[in-house]
């Protein structure tokens, strides 16, 4: 079973990097793949999956029983929050003043306290969504004025590269932003979101708490 096969690269890796494996959680990424992939990994005993957009999450939802967390990995454009806020355990692609604005709003509404991460474009990428490293203080501390909102830690995607050391400086990046804010704020900020299939021993080793996989372990997406 491949999610047997990754929770043992996952310990590898932890314990050559020095790390307790359990501090490190697998998000498995179901996007792209039908409702059934969302029962595979509650049956294997996880408890959320990742998902990049809101349609396709809501309508899995409701093909699937399975007892899991949904959260959001993708970009999310504004007029879309209600949905997601009714949808998503956890929205992890908080990047803009806006989408704080619009989803403590709609968090509010439903009488809820919406776990969120803010995503930082870590490796100053064009091509990436994510805030500026830049404008990181800025974001966390507006987040921190939202009641309908608890800001739980970081995410980042790393660049697309054929260098690994391009994704390994996006993930001390984001560590060490991470480690700033959570000094200048007090606010733990314990999560980082940052590994994907292509770069996960990298994001083990700067310190990675979430890993969102996909393809290793769903197989390839066409
Ligand atoms: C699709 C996706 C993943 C998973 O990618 P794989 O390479 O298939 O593991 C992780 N994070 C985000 C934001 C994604 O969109």
């Amino acid at each position: 079973m491949r999610a047997d096969a990754l929770l043992h690269r996952i310990g590898e890796q932890c314990r050559a990097a020095g790390r307790n494996p359990r501090e490190v959680t697998l998000l498995p990424v179901t996007k792209t793949h039908p409702a059934a992939a969302a029962d595979y990994a509650a049956r294997y005993g996880l408890a959320a999956v990742g998902e990049n957009r809101v349609q396709e999450a809501a309508e899995k939802r409701t093909q699937t029983a399975a007892a899991v967390r949904w959260e959001l990995i993708g970009h999310l454009q504004s007029n879309k929050a209600k949905l997601a806020v009714e949808h998503f355990g956890r929205i992890q692609s908080v990047d803009s003043e806006k989408l704080l604005n619009v989803l403590d709003r709609a968090a509010g509404e439903l009488g809820r306290k919406l776990p969120v991460l803010l995503q930082i474009n870590a490796g100053n990428d064009p091509a990436k969504f994510g805030a500026e490293p830049a404008d990181a203080p800025r974001l966390l501390e507006l987040a921190l004025t939202k009641a309908h909102l608890q800001v739980e830690g970081l995410m980042t995607i790393a660049p697309l590269s054929d260098d690994p050391a391009v994704a390994r400086r996006t993930f001390a990046h984001l560590r060490t932003i991470r480690d700033q804010l959570a000094a200048r704020s007090g606010v733990p900020l314990r999560e980082l979101s940052m590994g994907m299939s292509g770069d996960l021993d990298a994001a083990l080793a700067e310190g990675s708490t979430l890993v969102r996989i996909g393809s290793a372990l769903y197989g390839p997406r066409d």
